[in-house]
């Protein structure tokens, strides 16, 4: 399906952009009037995926991450985040909960579970050296139907 608008993203793998990051595509998002739930929802996904590429794909060096974002017909939305960091060599693996390689232990191998509860898909493509994207989609709930009453205030200048 092609895409009826995107915006695409790139900044430093800094933590100090996580924030802007999920801020940006919420941002995006805010013209197809989604609920206050749902744009939480996809801020915390988007906060994952980028986490992950600054603290696994690029382990706090320096690199690229692009963000693109996607609207398509019918409210479905999706969110691209790539890095060109380490890659994952067991997508499948990585993906199981509370699986972690987080040497210190501050992490709880949650946030594919996140991404994955938050969206309606989760898909990872990821080559060892080369980097990893991951794309969520998710369709967001139809607008609430205002009663069909249309007020047109467009001729009442005419009229005076
Ligand atoms: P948490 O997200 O709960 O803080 P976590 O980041 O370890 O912990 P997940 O986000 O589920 O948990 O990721 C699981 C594992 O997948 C990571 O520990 C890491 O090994 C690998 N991984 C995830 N994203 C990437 C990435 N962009 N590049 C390389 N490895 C990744
Ligand atoms: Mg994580």
């Amino acid at each position: 399906m092609k895409a009826i608008n995107t915006m695409t993203l790139t900044f430093d793998s800094l933590e100090a952009n996580e924030s802007f990051a999920r801020s940006a595509t919420a941002g995006f998002f805010t013209q197809l009037d989604p609920t206050v739930e749902e744009l939480c929802d996809i801020r915390t996904a988007v906060s994952e995926a980028v986490t992950n590429a600054i603290v696994h794909g690029y382990r706090r060096e320096k690199g690229k991450v692009k963000l693109t974002a996607r609207i398509y017909p019918g409210r479905k939305i999706s969110v691209t985040v790539r890095d060109s960091g380490c890659g994952i060599a067991d997508i499948e693996k990585a993906m199981e909960p509370l699986y972690t390689t987080d040497p210190e232990g501050e992490r709880s191998g949650l946030g594919f579970s996140v991404m994955q509860s938050f969206m309606d898909s989760v898909k990872v493509s990821s080559a060892p050296g080369k980097g990893t994207a991951v794309t969520m989609q998710r369709t967001l709930s139809p607008l609430p139907d205002d009663g069909g009453v249309i007020v047109d205030f467009s001729c009442r200048g005419a009229e005076i």
